[in-house]
């Protein structure tokens, strides 16, 4: 069997990647080092002999017995909450992780995809997001060690693809949603969710203006395997371009929860991007990319699993 090695495999989207490589055929071994991941999410391969997991921080060298035919880096703490609590951490996986990720894939002629962000384009003046737009990033702000992190790690795989050949992929994810997530990491789906779940208020930044799109999971991930089977070595976007503002995003919850909670606005984070919207005719044009799931009907098939999760937390406390 081919197999295939996915850092951050014990994280929201790293855990769902690793179940679609299995699902498309290949051995899958995940690294992860929990920093803000959870064996939890990959609980259910626990009898597949086909997955291993190895518990590792990837800023230490990668060594893997055997053929690999492909590296997928998801490891770094992914939410605002998660990289203000590891700044260090987060500019050290998006470099030295990185790094270490392409010399594993330089020296087994391995296909390498990086989980990049939409952040690469920071408090953006083009609006949508198209990958020819070099983006407005505050570099020394409180998001810079993450937004830079990433910029970086693009840089990393284009030097590695020029100067050593390797076949390099740079995904710019946008906001994805879905499963797995952890209910307390700030992200918006979550904390709306949860709130929204235990009968609380739900608190929204700013006015509740500021626009975001939401991708599904299975869209996104339709998306990476898509831009992994493609010869695309520029960033791609993917992500879902239907735009909501906060406050729409707040109603639909109440209105799927099915009760009238309260909504409080506090103040606007630093830097936190006013707009985004991604432009995804590239990824159209390149794979015929179109995300599927509506914001409504995701949000109905990730409700159960967030009900689940937010009760079994409030019982173990
Ligand atoms: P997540 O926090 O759920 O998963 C990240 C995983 O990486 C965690 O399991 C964590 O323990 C692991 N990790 C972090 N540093 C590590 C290290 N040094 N060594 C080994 N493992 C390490 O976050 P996520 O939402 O699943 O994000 C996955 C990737 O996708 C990240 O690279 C993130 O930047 C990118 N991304 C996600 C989104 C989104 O909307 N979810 C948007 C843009 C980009």
């Amino acid at each position: 069997m081919p197999r295939v090695l996915i850092t951050g495999a014990a994280g929201f989207l790293g855990s769902h990647l690793v179940d679609r490589a299995l699902r498309e055929g290949f051995d899958v071994i995940g690294v992860d080092n929990l920093i803000t991941g959870n064996l939890r999410n990959l609980a259910h391969l626990a009898d597949d002999s086909r997955f291993t997991f190895v518990n590792q921080d990837i800023c230490e060298p990668l060594k893997v017995e055997g053929d690999l035919a492909g590296v997928f880096n998801f490891a770094s703490p992914a939410s605002p909450i998660d990289y203000y609590e590891y700044p260090i951490e987060t500019l050290r996986v998006g470099s030295e992780g990185t790094l270490n990720c392409l010399e594993l894939a330089r020296e087994k002629g391995a296909r390498f995809l990086q989980a990049s962000t939409s952040e690469c384009y920071g408090d953006p003046q083009v609006h949508p997001q198209v990958e020819s737009y070099w983006g407005n990033v505050n570099p020394v702000g409180p998001r810079s060690c993450y937004d830079e992190a990433k910029r970086y790690a693009e840089a990393l795989a284009m030097a590695y693809h020029r100067h050593y050949k390797v076949e390099t992929r740079l995904m710019r994810i946008f906001n994805t949603y879905g499963s797995r997530m952890r209910l307390d990491d700030g992200r918006v789906v979550p904390s709306l969710l949860s709130k929204a779940i235990r009968g609380e208020a739900l608190t929204i930044f700013g006015d509740g203006s500021q626009t975001r799109s939401f991708t599904y999971v299975d869209d996104l991930l339709e998306g990476a395997w898509r831009l992994w089977e493609s010869d695309e070595v520029y960033p791609v976007n993917v992500g879902n371009p239907e735009e909501y503002t906060i406050l729409e995003f707040a109603e639909k919850v109440q209105s799927l929860v099915g009760s009238q909670h309260e909504i409080l606005f506090s103040p606007l984070p630093k830097d936190d991007p006013l707009r985004r919207k991604p432009d995804i005719t590239k990824a159209n044009k390149l794979f015929g990319y179109e995300p599927k799931v509506k914001l409504n009907e995701g949000l109905e098939r990730c409700f159960p699993w967030f009900k689940e999760h937010a009760l079994l937390e409030d019982s173990a406390k």
